[in-house]
């Protein structure tokens, strides 16, 4: 049981030091985005001005740094090529693993948006949903199928890399022309989307105006297994049930859609360490972010999430593993051929 003297809550509240991370992260994306739009310009021959690629960009390869740390367990061999993405693949890894799911919470910026539209949603007054009361058969059922998606994706993933793709095949996929180019082709890929691209980002949009965040809940099979790798995390939210009323302020509140009130620990994959629900929570002595069982400040995983990640930022600079060093007359060679 969690005494009132131990409860610990920081003067700001979990949903603006949320908001604020994910908007300095988000426009430190755009900043990359553009500058490597600049970067892409010039490797295309549309413009004679060299800008540097932002090696952050490759975090947006999620596969190509799967199949790097692949390639890594083989052969103790960093990626040659995206060296930054496979430091941030790590990066969130060891993230989820101490801190829950805080780079999906935090730092991914399509949590970003999707927060956002939850909001905007939430304003207009289209996203009313409440969890039930108590967690019947049905109401598990239905979460189950709903959160089935992105597991299927990230096993299909898994599966075909790990049948399909001997240490040889990696190697060659890791070092071919393709991968070489995987981010400028991710790049077209915004620049001119596709009508079904289109619709489905439309969809996805609309959709998280009325439900909070599908995308990040239901469908993406990165956070599926950033959610897995949090499930041994040793930080989560307790509910001291004595002092709990049954309110369910906190369910309501989570924009992960977790029962919490139904739980005694929120050992949940889709728990992002938000602690909105500790801050919505009327009763003083009730809900606590706890590490290692010791009460935590409510804000401890968002700076813990953007330390480690500063933290694996400078150690890749250190020691080599974030710039790429690919000769400039190749690189443009592969955009004229690939693109
Ligand atoms: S259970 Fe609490 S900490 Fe976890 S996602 Fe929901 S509101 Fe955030
Ligand atoms: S908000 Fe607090 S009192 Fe209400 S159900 Fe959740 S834990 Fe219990």
């Amino acid at each position: 049981m969690l005494s009132r003297s131990r409860i610990r809550r920081g003067r700001i509240s979990p949903a603006r030091v949320r908001r604020t991370v994910q908007l300095a992260f988000g426009l430190f994306c755009i900043f990359c985005g553009w500058r490597f739009f600049l970067y892409y310009q010039w490797a295309t021959g549309a413009s004679a001005v060299y800008v540097p690629k932002p090696p952050m960009v490759e975090g947006f390869l999620p596969i190509s740094a799967l199949l790097g740390a692949v390639h890594f367990f083989n052969t103790g061999m960093w990626d040659p090529v995206h060296p930054a993405g496979l430091t941030i693949f790590f990066a969130a890894l060891a993230i989820c693993l101490l801190l829950r799911k805080g780079f999906c919470g935090y730092i991914c910026p399509a949590g970003w948006a999707s927060n956002l539209l939850e909001r905007t949603g939430k304003r207009l007054g289209l996203n009313r949903s409440r969890p039930a009361p108590a967690r019947t058969a049905v109401h598990k059922a239905i979460r189950t199928v709903l959160h089935a998606p992105k597991y299927i994706l990230m096993a299909g993933f898994l599966w075909t890399m790990s049948t399909g793709m001997d240490a040889r095949a990696v190697e060659s996929f890791l070092t071919g022309p393709y991968n070489m180019v995987a981010d400028s082709k991710m790049l077209l890929f915004f620049l001119h989307p596709s009508a079904t691209a289109l619709t489905v980002l439309a969809v996805l949009a609309l959709l998280s105006l009325f439900v909070s965040n599908p995308w990040c809940r239901f469908l993406c099979p990165y956070g599926a297994l950033l959610g897995i790798a949090a499930l041994f995390s040793p930080c989560a939210v307790r509910r001291n049930a004595a002092a709990c009323t049954g309110c369910g302020r906190c369910s309501a509140a989570c924009p992960a859609g977790i029962a919490v009130h139904a739980q005694q620990r929120v050992n949940r994959a889709e728990c992002m360490g938000c602690t909105e629900c500790v801050s919505s929570c009327p009763q003083k002595d009730c809900l606590q972010l706890t590490c290692l069982n010791k009460p935590q400040y409510d804000w401890a995983i968002a700076y813990g999430t953007v330390a480690l990640l500063w933290t694996a930022y400078l150690a890749a600079v250190w020691w080599g593993k974030w710039d790429v060093s690919i000769d400039a007359a190749l690189i443009q060679k592969l955009h004229s051929t690939m693109m």
